[in-house]
């Protein structure tokens, strides 16, 4: 009687013993296979290789610029290229806009003299409140969707981060000068 109780017990314990055993084995074996998928996920570099590049000159973005209206991104040299030519274009048609000077200061500088002498501008004004007199600011648009420009461009620092990890692996070298950042406004002439 005392035999069979104790096999009983020891029976019992092994019983446990076998169940925590395929417990652990089947936690173990839920690692393992997170283990292998994590291995196993790789990232195309094609695919964030199209992220990377200025979708006007397909170069890589070193210093990405965001447009704030749409949310493009562009490479500075071709935003600069696309606004010259609009803010060009417009000058042609209103030779007085005065790109510098807030548009609302124009209004107000009749005769348009006092503080325009003291920001050393030496363009020509029509007289006051005539349409030339205050043209509104150059129609800048996106190069890829056309959505007004209104405001400039946004150093894009998230995907600049992006692009030197991707070009890097790449084996891409950073252009020495797109390493530093000019402390001045580069779209002055534009949005200003
Ligand atoms: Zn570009
Ligand atoms: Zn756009």
């Amino acid at each position: 009687m005392q035999t069979k109780e104790l096999l009983q017990q020891a029976l019992n314990r092994a019983d446990n013993n076998h169940r925590q055993l395929a417990a652990e084995y089947a936690q173990l074996n839920e690692h393992l296979n997170v283990l292998v998928e994590a291995q196993n996920r790789t990232i195309n570099i094609d695919q964030l290789d199209e992220q990377i590049t200025c979708p006007n000159c397909r170069c890589t973005m070193w210093r990405p610029f965001i447009l704030p209206g749409c949310g493009h991104s562009f490479c500075y040299a071709c935003l600069d290229y696309w606004f010259s030519l609009t803010l060009t274009q417009y000058l042609t048609v209103h030779p007085h806009y005065t790109f510098g000077v807030p548009q609302e200061e124009q209004f107000q500088s009749a005769p348009p003299s006092a503080h325009q002498n003291m920001l050393g501008h030496q363009h020509n004004l029509a007289p006051p409140y005539s349409t030339e007199f205050s043209p509104p600011p150059p129609p800048y648009i996106c190069m890829r969707c056309n959505a007004p420009v209104k405001t400039e461009p946004i150093d894009d620092f998230a995907l600049q981060a992006i692009v030197k990890i991707v070009a890097e692996a790449k084996g891409e070298v950073e252009p020495p000068d797109l390493n530093t950042t000019p402390a001045y406004n580069v779209w002055y002439h534009y949005f200003r």
